[in-house]
């Protein structure tokens, strides 16, 4: 597989276009790639090759569909350890947990074809059968963050080739390459136009959630970004489908075992240096166990090793981008400048955009650090008394993507559970999801859902048949 140069894919041909934009390794900060960069001629390109090949797909049997989806996840696995290595150089994140993302894609496309598309029948007398059907689209336009370039784009091809569709993704400016060179495995997996794979800059995007050619807009990034894309899509009526930002509370009763605890809290709340939409952002502990569990916290933050992703032994990688590193170290520098007593990890490299994980020891409520969604690691721990307060505390929020509570007694932490106005909360555990749960963001987090019968039925829209049983014609 050659990782040196990349094209788009487009109605089943690379295509390398004439311009680029530069790629670089986060470990570094220093430009290591060019990927080949769309405008709208290449946009418009690709859109028609999805719109011809849209009559022909959305025709064809769901089990030929189902096979292009296993052969995706064939290249995948096929091609696991170039990726990987390709993914950590653009991404920042460790070669295992790079694998981990691409062979968890794989997971997810050949989960998804053991979904299939409901018929439901809501009237059979003698005189007539009433059946709803869910027929595709037409052309989706996939819009993917960087966080999980390849998992999150598995969660957009699987569903919306299954029903039916065609489409367009983009993947972000920061981490095209991956994307890219997998689009040049498959190109032959499904016919021409089918799946078609562009990356381009900022301007890329708006140009096309306001393009006509596409019916569906399955976008996954920031809110701030989301909103905009439903301004943009409301112009011409585009379904759409938002994944979007959360600031997930852990709620922590004192009945926990800390020392069992602790390294799942650690890591639910740092994984992919702290990179995760559902990841524990607000991390609320009860006041008695309060100074165990932080110095817990804070020991395996000083014993885990943040570095470069290409060497052994790293733990956790830089943060992926530099708009994004200086929006982190801008909510260490508030928290300082107010006075909050900070706690940091080990030491990280110099060079590169690399954070130490940092603990934030029970700042009020309304610090920065705590009211804004970090994407970064500093998190803020909470102490708190009373459960109700807690619950209004962890609800106070514009978010409502996950949640999570941790206590020994599940009975309680069910109850506290089903309070928190949240699309996903979990107890005793964190950042799970399956292919068949759907992930649905409460309140600004989220509009519609993935994953699941009802994620694969958002690339779909009702259809009703009548049909009669007798002679109808009076
Ligand atoms: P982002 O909103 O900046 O970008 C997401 C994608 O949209 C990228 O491909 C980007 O190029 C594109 N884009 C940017 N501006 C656009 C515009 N005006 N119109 C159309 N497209 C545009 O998000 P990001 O920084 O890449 O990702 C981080 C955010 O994503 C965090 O807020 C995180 O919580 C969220 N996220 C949510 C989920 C979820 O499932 N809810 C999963 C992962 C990440």
């Amino acid at each position: 597989m050659n990782t040196e140069s990349f094209c788009h894919l487009i109605g089943g041909q690379c295509e390398a276009g004439n311009a680029t934009m530069d790629v670089r390794n986060p470990a570094t900060g220093e430009v290591f790639a060019q990927a080949p960069k769309a405008g709208e001629a290449l946009l418009n390109a690709a859109v028609t090759a999805a719109t011809d090949a849209f009559p022909a797909w959305s025709a064809s049997p769901i089990d030929e569909r189902k096979k292009a989806l296993h052969a995706i996840a064939g290249a995948i696995e096929e091609h696991v350890d170039e990726l990987a290595s390709l993914f950590t150089r653009e991404h920042g994140r460790p070669v295992p947990a790079a694998k981990a993302e691409l062979l968890g894609a794989a997971m997810w496309l050949k989960a998804t074809t053991m979904l299939d598309i409901p018929v439901e029948v809501t009237e059979d007398t003698d005189d007539r059968r009433i059946e709803v059907h869910h027929v595709p689209l037409g052309v989706v336009c996939a819009l993917v963050p960087w966080n999980f370039p390849i998992l999150l784009a598995a969660w957009k091809i699987g569903p919306a080739l299954l029903a039916g569709n065609t489409l367009v993704l983009k993947p972000s400016p920061f981490t095209p390459l991956t994307t890219l060179k997998l689009g040049e495995l498959i190109k032959d997996v499904a016919p021409a136009g089918v799946i078609n794979i562009i990356s381009g800059g900022d301007e890329l995007g708006p140009m096309m959630t306001s393009h006509p050619g596409f019916a569906k807009i399955s976008f996954t990034g920031s809110t701030q970004t989301g909103r905009k894309v439903m301004e943009s899509a409301s112009r011409d009526l585009k379904r759409i489908t938002l994944e979007l930002g959360g600031n997930d509370a852990s709620i922590i009763f004192p009945d926990v075992d800390v020392d069992k605890v602790a390294e799942q809290l650690f890591e639910g709340a740092f994984h992919n240096t702290a990179q995760v939409c559902v990841a524990t952002k607000r991390m609320y502990i009860h006041e008695d166990i309060y100074d165990a569990l932080r110095d817990r916290l804070a020991q395996l933050a000083k014993d885990a090793k943040v570095g470069d992703g290409s060497q052994q032994g790293t733990r956790f990688g830089p943060i992926q981008n530099e708009a994004q590193y200086r929006r982190v170290l801008a909510l260490i520098e508030d928290a300082k400048a107010n006075g909050l007593t900070l706690i940091e990890g080990a030491d990280v490299p110099e060079k590169g955009y690399f954070i130490p994980l940092t603990l934030v020891d029970n700042p009020p409520e309304d610090a920065k650090v705590v009211t804004e969604e970090a994407f970064g690691p500093v998190l803020p721990l909470l102490k708190w008394t009373d459960v109700d307060d807690v619950v209004q505390r962890a609800n106070d929020t514009e978010y409502g993507l996950a949640g999570a509570v941790w206590s020994s007694n599940i009975e309680q932490a069910t109850a506290t559970a089903h309070r928190l106005d949240t699309g996903t909360v979990w107890i005793n555990q964190c950042l799970q999801s399956t292919p068949f749960t759907p992930l649905a963001g409460a309140k600004q987090s989220g509009f519609g859902q993935e994953n699941g019968v009802a994620g694969l039925l958002e690339f779909t829209r009702p259809k009703a048949l009548f049909i009669p049983k007798a002679d109808t014609v009076a």
